[in-house]
C-alpha cells in the first residue's frame, strides 16, 4: 500500500479505538470483532456528536433561509465541502456532494456520457469493478448503442496492464476503474492508467470508495477526469459522498435531477440552471450527514492518512500470517499492492456458513458476491468470505478471528 515502512510510534492506537463507541459492544455474548469495514466503517464519537449537535442546536435547511439557523446550517454544510476539498487537494466548487459513489457514477453516466456516446463507441471497464461502476454504464450503453469492453485481470487479482492498454482502442470514449478493489484489495496504479487513457483521449472515471478509507488521496496527481466516493466507509455517516470532476466537464454537463436549489431562475418558458456544483444538487441534501462527514475528515486528518495506511499495512501483514494456520484456505486477491481487505474460502465450507458461524463467535465478516458478480465469475466461485480491516482493529482481534475460524473449520469438518 501507499504507506511509509515505519509505523508512527506516536499514535496510541488503543486510545484511537476508544473513540469508536460501538466497538465496545458484545455480540451473542462475545466481544465484537468487526472485520467488515469495507462494507461500512464504524464512526468515531466526534462524528456521532456532530450529527447529534446539528439536530439539537442548528437544524435548518441550507441556502434557502436567511434566519440564523439557516445561515448556520449553510455555513457548516459548505464548510464540510471545504474540508473534503482540502483533504483531496481539489477546489470546493468542483466537488458535487451526493449520497455516495452509486449516485456519483450515475451522475457521470447520465449527465456526461448519455449525451455524448453513440453507436460504435465503447465504454471500457475492468473485471474487478463493483456493480456501481458496471450497471450504470450498461444502462447508458443500452440507450446510446455504445458497447461495453472489459479489461481483464491476472489470477492474483492484478490488472493486466498490457491487455488494458491494448483495449484502449480509438472507439473507447470512457474508462471506469476502481482505485482499490472491494473484493481483492488490489490497489490499482490509477495514476499511470489515467495518464495512458488521457494520452488516447479517453475520459477516466475512478471509483475511490475503497481508497479513501485507507490512504491519502491527492486527486490532481492521479490525473483522472472524475473521482467518485462514498462517505460511510471513511468514518462518515451513510448517504454521504461526492463526485469530483474536472471543471471543464462540470461546466458543460446538463443537470441530472431537476428541482429546488439547482436553479437561478425558473419560468414556464425556460429555466436558468445554477452554477456547478449546485446545479447537480437538486433538493434538500443530506445536511447533517455531510456535516458529519466533515467531522470524519477532521478526524482522519488529525490521525494522518499516512499513519492510517501504515497501521493497516501492519495489521494486514499480521492477518495474512495468522491465516496461514488454516487448512484448505484459499485467498482470492494476492496482488503485491493490496489494501487491508482479504477475501477467502475454506475448502469444504460454504462462505455463508462460515460467516454465520463466525458471527456466533462475535466476529463480523461479510459473505456473498460483494456486488462484483463478474469477478466471482472470473474466479469460478459463487461467493467468498471477506475480512476487511480498519486502523481501529487490533492485533488481538486478528488472533480472535483466526481462533474462531479454526473452531468453525473444525465444526464444519
Ligand atoms: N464501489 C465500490 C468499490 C464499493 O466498495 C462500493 C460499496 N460497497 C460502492 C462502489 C458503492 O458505494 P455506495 O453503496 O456507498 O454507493
Amino acid at each position: 500500500m501507499n504507506a511509509p515502512l515505519v509505523v508512527a510510534t506516536s499514535i496510541d492506537w488503543a486510545a484511537v479505538r476508544a473513540d469508536f463507541p460501538l466497538l465496545t459492544r458484545l455480540v451473542h455474548g462475545k466481544p465484537l470483532v468487526y472485520l467488515d469495514s469495507a462494507n461500512t466503517g464504524q464512526k468515531p464519537a466526534s462524528v456521532i456528536e456532530t450529527v447529534d449537535d446539528f439536530y439539537r442546536r442548528h437544524n435548518a435547511n441550507v441556502s434557502r433561509a436567511v434566519h440564523a439557523l439557516g445561515s448556520e446550517a449553510t455555513e457548516s454544510y459548505e464548510a464540510a465541502r471545504g474540508k473534503l476539498a482540502r483533504h483531496l487537494n481539489v477546489r470546493s466548487d468542483d466537488l458535487v456532494l451526493c449520497s455516495g459513489t452509486t449516485f456519483a457514477i450515475n451522475l457521470v453516466a447520465y449527465s456526461w456520457a448519455l449525451p455524448r456516446l453513440q453507436p460504435g463507441d465503447a465504454i471500457l471497464l475492468t473485471r474487478m469493478e463493483h456493480h456501481a461502476n458496471i450497471v450504470p454504464w450498461q444502462l447508458i450503453a443500452e440507450r446510446t448503442g455504445a458497447k461495453i469492453k472489459v479489461a481483464e485481470i491476472t489470477p492474483d487479482g492484478t490488472l493486466d496492464l498490457d491487455a488494458l492498454y491494448a483495449a484502449m482502442t480509438s472507439d473507447v470514449k470512457v474508462f471506469g476503474v476502481a482505485h482499490v478493489s472491494n473484493v481483492l484489495g488490489t490497489i490499482n496504479p490509477v495514476r499511470e492508467i489515467c495518464r495512458e487513457a488521457r494520452r488516447r483521449g479517453i475520459v477516466t472515471v475512478v471509483d475511490g470508495s475503497q481508497a479513501l478509507p485507507h490512504m491519502a488521496v491527492d486527486i490532481p496527481s492521479i490525473g483522472c477526469d472524475f473521482y467518485a466516493f462514498t462517505g460511510h466507509k471513511m468514518c462518515g455517516p451513510t448517504g454521504t459522498g461526492a463526485l469530483w470532476a474536472r471543471k471543464e466537464h462540470l461546466a458543460v454537463m446538463p443537470p441530472f435531477l431537476g428541482g429546488g436549489e439547482m436553479i437561478k431562475e425558473v419560468r414556464f418558458d425556460g429555466t436558468v440552471f445554477n452554477d456547478p456544483p449546485h446545479r447537480f444538487e437538486a433538493g434538500t441534501p443530506n445536511i447533517a450527514g455531510h456535516i458529519g462527514l466533515g467531522a470524519a475528515v477532521d478526524y482522519l486528518d488529525a490521525l494522518g492518512m499516512a499513519n492510517v495506511a501504515a497501521r493497516e499495512a501492519e495489521l494486514l501483514a499480521h492477518l495474512l500470517e495468522e491465516m496461514r494456520q488454516i487448512d484448505g484456505l484459499r485467498i482470492i486477491g494476492t496482488a503485491k499492492d493490496k489494501a487491508a481487505v482479504v477475501s477467502f474460502l475454506v475448502e469444504g465450507a460454504h462462505a455463508h456458513d462460515l460467516a454465520t458461524l463466525l458471527d456466533l463467535e462475535g466476529v463480523a465478516v461479510r459473505s456473498g458476491h460483494h456486488c462484483a458478480h463478474p469477478l466471482m465469475q472470473f474466479f469460478g466461485v459463487a461467493a467468498t468470505c471477506r475480512a476487511s480491516l480498519a486502523f481501529y482493529n487490533t492485533h488481538a482481534e486478528i488472533e480472535a478471528f483466526v481462533a474462531a475460524l479454526l473452531k468453525v473449520r473444525r465444526l464444519l469438518g
